[in-house]
């Protein structure tokens, strides 16, 4: 790293995954310039480099931050992330997802600044054709937040292709724990993750955790999906950012733990981390929920040097209990 490639503007850092980003980077000596309107992130979570309060959508004040930094390249963490959200207001998912990456992207490409890192899911994959999932297989989202990013990577690919950008596009699979120093952690309102919502029930904040269908093709009825630490996704940002200044190609990645549990397994496991009884009962399925999402994550283990470190599950929910407990 030189003094002209440390400074990173991080969209949407003062959220969940891209807090622990801004952690990491700091750590090994980046600075991280957290660009966030504070509409779901929180100011207590930037801790490690300034925070410039703008909107994705407010192309004046992008352009007079990415003025003042100079940043040697962008996190793109900011955008709307429910999907039932996304399926009752969708102009919202188009508008901030959209046509704000479509903003950020034309005028950081205005000043000149070439690398792009993305926040991408497993959304665009949509109902599974085969598992464990690997890039190639075909993006056909069943929901409008999918849609939103399936069409930011088909922009990022034209760019790519026309030789104005670099990005690395990370497609996460179930973002989950917490910062292990307990610095940092989820907060989202409304709640509705399955692990935090568990822990909730843990403690009696509700009084039970709903199971979304008992009824799906998976060994014990419940829906299947790969949790990956909070930490392993930083980490793999910080190894997609190195990627791209050691000037080697764009792409599209997989993350995940490659391994999956079902709801039930999540529910029996955190019994044991809490210690608590959990009160469940059997909702409807979800609408849009695959019964099963699992990663092949080999393409970024190979090409990033990809490892989780944090990803196994006693980990995540330990990591996500202590957060829970300090917080409450
Ligand atoms: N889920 C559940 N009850 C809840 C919340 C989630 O059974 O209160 C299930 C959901 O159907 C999915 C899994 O837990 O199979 C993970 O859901 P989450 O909303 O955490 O993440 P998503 O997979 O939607 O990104």
């Amino acid at each position: 790293m030189t003094a002209e490639n440390k400074t990173i503007i991080v969209t949407g850092g003062a959220g969940y995954i891209g807090s622990h980003a801004c952690k990491l980077l700091a750590n090994v000596g980046y600075l991280p310039v957290v660009y966030d309107n504070l509409s779901r992130g929180h100011d207590w979570a930037v801790k490690w480099g300034p925070l410039e309060k703008g909107d994705i959508l407010d192309p004046d004040r992008l352009g007079e931050v990415i003025k003042k930094y100079q940043p040697d390249a962008i996190m793109h963490f900011a955008a709307f992330a429910y999907v039932g959200e996304s399926v009752n207001n969708p102009i919202l998912y188009y508008q901030n997802n959209v046509v704000g990456t479509y903003t950020l992207l034309r005028v950081m490409l205005e000043h000149g600044i070439e690398k792009f890192i993305f926040s991408s899911t497993c959304a665009v994959y949509g109902e599974p054709d085969t598992l464990p999932l690997t890039e190639s297989h075909k993006k056909q989202p069943v929901n409008p937040y999918g849609n939103t990013k399936a069409i930011i990577e088909t922009m990022l690919e034209d760019l790519a292709a026309g030789g104005q950008l670099k990005f690395i596009s990370l497609r996460y699979f179930n973002a989950a724990g917490a910062d292990l120093d307990g610095e940092i952690g989820d907060s989202h309102d409304p709640e509705t993750h399955l692990i935090p919502l568990i822990l909730n029930a843990a403690d009696g904040k509700i009084p039970e955790i709903e199971i979304y269908g008992n009824d799906y093709e998976t060994p014990d009825g419940t829906c299947i999906r790969d949790y990956i630490h909070v930490n392993d996704l930083a980490d793999a940002h910080l190894r997609a950012l190195q990627y791209l200044q050691e000037g080697n190609p764009s792409g599209f990645y997989n993350l995940g733990s490659e391994t999956g549990y079902s709801v039930q397994e999540i529910i029996n496991a955190a019994k044991l981390v809490t210690g608590k009884p959990i009160k469940t009962c059997i909702s409807p399925r979800r609408p849009g929920d695959p019964p099963a999402l699992v990663a092949n994550a080999s393409k970024a283990k190979q090409e990033l040097g990809f490892n989780p470190q944090n990803s196994d599950l006693d980990t995540i929910l330990t990591s996500a209990w202590n957060w829970h407990n300090d917080n409450r």
